[in-house]
């Protein structure tokens, strides 16, 4: 832990130069010495103290507590008064402001470090408080947001289904072909309602870190060629390859949750590249990750410089990501502006990101619209050993 930084703020010159002087002693760093509540609050905003030493009767128009008070709203750092008064008066308007602590002078130094240590302990906790409250409300007020959607996502196929139940009533008065496309519409609108519960799940868990991590052994190789045959038997338009540049494969990865990545990521460049052609997922295996390039290092932020990793491309040559959209690109329900009639619910890259900060992987996207898309998602090849 650094020195804790402290501002003292006294109008007597030689008592101010005494309490610095035993301050330093007992290990702090004074970061300045000021005589008046104005220069306080300009000195607060300046250097950022851990706590304000303050005297309460001080030179100008402002008193100490008013100082006090200014500079725990704007700033959040916690004030320790020091004075010789300490009359009811005083103590009362001090005890509104809730000070961290309160010396009557002259003290000991054994006093002051005390009372010192204490007010920077109880700030400590109570910053962790606010920041932990803080958290708590976010992931409130992003669960609200996500219900709102989803609630919304559903009514679309929920209608389809209700539509084509009623239409299917009349079956008596409806040709075969009709009755098939009903039954078709009905089947399609349920299949879209089930993905979204299942990726609202999925969302939920990861937000309340239920999504769990199970690494294991896994053939990439092996375990790639059957998700590209996978999703080329289903597909017409696209020519779906794969191409591993490495004889080593075997990594210990989550099976599940690789499915999760890869899938979203090929059923994307598949869906996102409306003209057809190949899409493309790449896998290679470094021994070291200190090979990534400075560019894709800083790119990263790798947290496995020296680890074996896995790299996994997909590439697209479809419409792209426009540059306005790039910076939301991984929150949940965002879809670009150049999406059209292009279905989906913006659900899928945030699943992916998820999965990949599981196994404290990176995740980055080369992307010009019109051109096409590359996504590059680093694993480690093993867990991390801090894990
Ligand atoms: P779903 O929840 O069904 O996956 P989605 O595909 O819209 O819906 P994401 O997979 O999260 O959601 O993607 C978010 C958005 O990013 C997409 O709506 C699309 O605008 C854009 N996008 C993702 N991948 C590509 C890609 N390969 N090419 C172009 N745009 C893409
Ligand atoms: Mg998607």
């Amino acid at each position: 832990m650094g020195e804790k930084k402290i501002l003292v703020v006294e109008d007597e010159a030689i008592v101010a130069e005494a309490i610095a002087f035993s301050l330093k002693k007992q290990g702090y760093e004074v970061t300045a010495i000021v005589t008046n509540g104005e220069e306080a609050i300009e000195k607060a905003a300046e250097n950022q103290p851990d706590l304000v030493l303050m005297d309460i009767v001080l030179e100008g128009d402002m008193d100490g507590i008013a100082a006090a008070e200014k500079i725990r709203t704007r700033f959040h750092i916690p004030t320790v008064f020091l004075t010789a008064y300490a009359d009811e008066e005083t103590l009362k308007r001090a005890k509104l402001t809730d000070p961290f602590g309160y010396i009557i002078k002259p003290f000991q130094q054994k006093d002051l470090y005390v009372t010192i240590e204490i007010a920077l302990h109880r700030h400590e906790l109570e910053t962790k408080m606010r920041q932990a409250l803080e958290t708590a409300e976010q992931k409130a007020s992003r669960q609200t947001k996500y219900v709102s959607i989803a609630a919304h996502e559903l009514r679309n196929p929920l209608s389809a289904i209700v539509g084509s139940a009623k239409l299917l009533e009349l079956s008596s008065k409806l040709d075969e072909e009709t009755q098939i496309k009903c039954l078709d519409l009905m089947k399609s609108a349920s299949q879209s309602m089930n993905q979204l519960i299942e990726d609202m799940l999925i969302i939920g868990r990861a937000e309340s870190d239920q999504l769990k991590f199970n690494p294991a052994p896994l053939n990439l190789r092996e375990f790639c060629r059957h998700l590209v045959e996978h999703f080329q038997l289903s597909e017409e338009k696209h020519r779906i390859t794969f191409v591993c540049s490495s004889t080593k494969s075997v990594a210990v990865i989550d099976q599940r949750l690789l499915q999760h990545i890869l899938s979203n990521l090929i059923s994307n460049a598949i869906k996102y590249s409306t003209k057809g052609g190949e899409v493309r997922l790449e896998l290679d295996y470094w021994e070291k990750a200190e090979q990534v390039t400075p560019r894709l290092q800083e790119n990263y932020q790798l947290p496995i410089t020296n680890y074996p990793i896995v790299i996994f491309r997909v590439r697209d040559s479809g419409i792209g990501i426009p540059k306005q959209d790039q910076e939301k690109l991984f929150e949940a329900f965002h879809r670009c502006s150049n999406v059209g009639e292009i279905k989906g619910t913006g659900l899928g890259l945030a699943i992916v990101k998820k999965a990949v900060e599981l196994h404290q992987g990176a995740i980055a996207f080369e992307s010009e619209v019109g051109v096409g898309t590359t996504f590059t998602v680093i694993l480690p090849a093993s867990p991390h050993p801090h894990n």
